[in-house]
């Protein structure tokens, strides 16, 4: 049931204290809104959601989504589901899970209640992409068998659920497809380059690069990113999406090695491994709908996000040094 009795909403949102999320629910807490967080910790953390406890608008649920859950809410973020290669490999069936069944139940609350939601898809959907710079009419190019399907297939068909319930059952969503973010609170050893390479540096460990490091991705800032899902998220209702939010930059996972030394001041070497299977050779969105339909476009260089990101990770750093939990980096 819609309560719309005032400007202020009450907002799920899941995977709520993960990256995105919990940057996404402080985003909704200052613009006035309650915000109902719910995520089973499988890769979010309390300390990303520990600042808000003591706020009245703020609740957090211990929930695995792929399970049914009754509350009653006027908006829906669905953001659960792990998302970096490591995370999601390592339980594939219960990641295609969380898509899919997870779709399925927020979905069928949506329904219930008569209530926007939005799904948090992937530039993944277009796998190893051939046309280049991606945009959202272009069908990808996905393995269905291979080691990142779970997700990549996952996403697709939570897509689909997406588009079906509002076909059939009139459902008003809105689909982000969001390419890489990075920023203050991405985990510390989910693997992603940015992070690795920040705590690569700052340890004085060898920058890893897999293959020759010339394949491509484009960084965007999660400031960005959290303003482009809720200018999503409030645009009229015939707008649907599937729409790109990302940063149109493109650098060589190479060249992001570079800024990062740069940036922290490291002299750790470049080392070469393998490249992982099924890794995308180059991405790169077109956000000209994003920007058409949204008036949105990502205002954050990478040299200056990488600023405050290894500023996070210094002071992450400070704190699990106190707590004495890894990883024992070294001041550089
Ligand atoms: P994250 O791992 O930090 O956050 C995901 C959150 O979902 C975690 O808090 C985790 O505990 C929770 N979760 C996982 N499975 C769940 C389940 N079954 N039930 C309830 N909670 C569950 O990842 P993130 O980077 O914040 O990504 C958030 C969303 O954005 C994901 O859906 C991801 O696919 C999507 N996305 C992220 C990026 C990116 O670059 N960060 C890019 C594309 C898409
Ligand atoms: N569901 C939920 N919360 C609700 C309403 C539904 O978690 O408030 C779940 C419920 O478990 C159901 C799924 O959403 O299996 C899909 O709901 P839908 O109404 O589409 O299908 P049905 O209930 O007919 O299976
Ligand atoms: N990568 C790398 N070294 C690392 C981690 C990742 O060279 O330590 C590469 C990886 O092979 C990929 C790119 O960086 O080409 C981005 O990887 P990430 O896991 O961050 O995201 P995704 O592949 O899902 O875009």
């Amino acid at each position: 049931m819609r309560r719309n009795y005032d400007s202020c909403k009450r907002v799920l949102v899941t995977g709520g204290a993960g990256f995105l999320g919990s940057h996404l629910i402080d985003r909704l807490l200052s613009d006035g809104h309650e915000v109902v967080c719910a995520d089973n910790l499988f890769t979010g953390t309390k300390h990303n959601i520990e600042h808000l406890h003591a706020n009245p608008r703020f609740e957090f649920i211990r929930h695995d989504i792929t399970f049914p859950l009754y509350v009653e809410v006027d908006e829906i973020y669905n953001l659960a589901c792990p998302a970096s290669p490591i995370q999601y490999q390592h339980d594939p069936v219960q990641t295609t899970k969380t898509s899919v069944h997870g779709a399925i139940n927020m979905l069928g609350l949506a329904k219930r209640l008569k209530c926007r939601i939005l799904q948090a898809s992937t530039s993944e959907v277009y796998g190893d992409p051939s046309v280049h710079p991606q945009t959202e009419d272009y069908w990808g190019h996905v393995n269905p068998v291979g080691p990142r399907s779970c997700y990549d297939e996952g996403k697709r068909c939570a897509e689909t659920l997406f588009f079906d319930y509002h076909r059939q059952c009139g459902v008003e969503i809105k689909v982000a497809r969001i390419f890489n973010t990075y920023g203050p609170r991405m985990h510390w050893n989910d693997g992603r380059v940015v992070s690795n390479f920040i705590i690569q540096a700052l340890s004085g460990e060898p920058i890893t690069l897999y293959g020759n490091g010339s394949q491509t991705r484009s960084f965007c800032y999660v400031d960005d990113l959290i303003d482009g899902l809720v200018r999503l998220m409030d645009s009229r209702a015939s707008f649907i999406g599937p729409v790109n939010l990302g940063n149109e930059g493109e650098f060589s996972i190479r060249e992001l090695a570079d800024l990062v030394l740069a940036e922290t001041g490291s002299s750790s070497k470049l080392v070469n491994l393998p490249l992982p299977r099924d890794d995308p050779r180059q991405r790169r969105p077109d956000t000209s709908l994003a920007n058409a339909e949204l008036g949105w476009q990502p205002t954050v260089r990478l040299q200056d996000g990488l600023r405050s990101t290894v500023a996070f990770f210094r002071r992450d750093y400070a704190r699990r040094a106190r707590k004495q939990e890894e990883p024992h980096l070294v001041a550089v």
